[in-house]
């Protein structure tokens, strides 16, 4: 089971998973902000960004190539079908696993009108033939095409018009360096604050024509794992809660009680989450154990545990991945509102780990 791989049908079960699931893809397109002045928090790219196509705009140029980094749900196709709008440019969309081979790249630059912006998803999984055509493509805008095979192969060159190409990737350390090296500009997309997540929820809200508190767009925020995709979700769920369970406007305690059918607790943890936290403390004393005895303990496949809950749960400084195995840290006692064994607070090692 591929918790947060849109295409596994079990992925949606997941309502915090930061991939987008079919109804996501349904509805974000009316939620995309349309231009940088609507785009919320990440104020430096913004800035940066705005520099560098204004100063397109005025030399009347094809702006440079964007490598745009994070993780999934933070916005990278919103900028990118930003970046297009600010050009008045057309936009292609597609990504890295789609284009297997050279060709299926020079038939997607052979096509493309000038000034075009050439969104690539997943570029770090794009194969190696087609990746080193995107060298030449991006640096000289040519490209050549290889007929034929073996001895008499011969390469045609073609001359591509200037695009502007946006990279997206959630792992900028997987991108070999001579592709990182041709994009002009490069930028690192953060996890959302919660006051900008509340900003994104309240303007969700308006264009989906739901009636919010302030303190119900907090508690959903507080819940979104910093992702403005998770946010929007959790509004619609909330959204449906208030519509069948009250009159439709969501207050905290609504939100509240919302996330509580949905297994989504104060923190943005789910069943999942709280799973491999509560089997770390209740059956293992909070560690250390190894990732496959944690594993079997709440029946999950190892990749399940490592990929899926561990990344999120270490991010909130609940679980600590050390030599000697999965370790809680106080603030996983604390969230479970579970008593550490005095062991685990005093003379074990562990406060070693934590360097208290
Ligand atoms: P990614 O490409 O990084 O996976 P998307 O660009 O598809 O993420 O964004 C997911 C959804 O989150 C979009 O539908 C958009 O409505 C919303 N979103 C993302 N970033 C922002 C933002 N900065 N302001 C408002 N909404 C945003």
């Amino acid at each position: 089971m591929n918790w947060d791989d849109p295409t596994d049908a079990t992925a949606s079960e997941r309502l915090v998973g930061a991939s987008a699931d079919r109804e996501d893809q349904a509805v974000e397109a009316a939620l995309r902000p349309k231009d940088l002045g609507e785009f919320i928090g990440q104020e430096k790219v913004r800035e940066q960004l705005d520099l560098v196509l204004r100063a397109a705009r005025a030399r009347g140029a094809t702006a440079d190539h964007v490598l745009l980094s994070g993780a999934p749900g933070l916005g990278k196709t919103t900028l990118s079908m930003i970046i297009a709008a600010e050009m008045g440019a057309p936009i292609r969309i597609t990504s890295g696993p789609a284009i297997q081979h050279a060709g299926d790249l020079a038939a997607i630059l052979s096509s493309l009108q000038e000034g075009e912006v050439l969104f690539l998803d997943e570029i770090h999984r794009m194969s190696r033939p087609a990746e080193e055509m995107l060298y030449m493509a991006m640096e000289d805008f040519r490209v050549d095409v290889i007929v034929g095979k073996g001895p008499g192969a011969t390469a045609i060159p073609l001359e591509l018009p200037p695009f502007t190409l946006v990279g997206a990737t959630t792992r900028a350390g997987l991108l070999p360096p001579p592709l990182r090296d041709r994009f002009g500009f490069t930028a690192h997309m953060e996890f959302y604050e919660p006051a900008e997540l509340e900003r994104v929820i309240h303007r969700s809200a308006n264009l989906l024509d739901v009636e919010i508190h302030a303190d119900g767009a907090a508690e959903i925020a507080g819940r979104s794992r910093g992702t403005p995709r998770i946010a929007n979700r959790l509004l619609r769920r909330v959204r449906d809660y208030a519509q069948v369970k009250a009159d439709g406007f969501i207050t905290r305690q609504i939100a509240a009680a919302a996330l509580a059918v949905y297994e989504v607790d104060a923190r943005g943890l789910d069943r999942l989450d709280r799973g491999v936290l509560e089997a770390l403390l209740k059956l293992f004393g909070g560690g250390p154990v190894g990732l496959s005895t944690l594993a079997v303990a709440v029946g999950e496949e190892r990749e399940t545990v490592e990929e899926v809950a561990e990344p999120f749960l270490v991010r909130e400084g609940l679980l600590a991945r050390t030599p000697r195995g999965r370790v809680a840290t106080p603030a996983a006692w604390e969230h479970l509102g579970l008593t550490p064994p005095r062991s685990a607070t005093a003379g074990n090692g562990q406060q070693d780990l934590f360097g208290t």
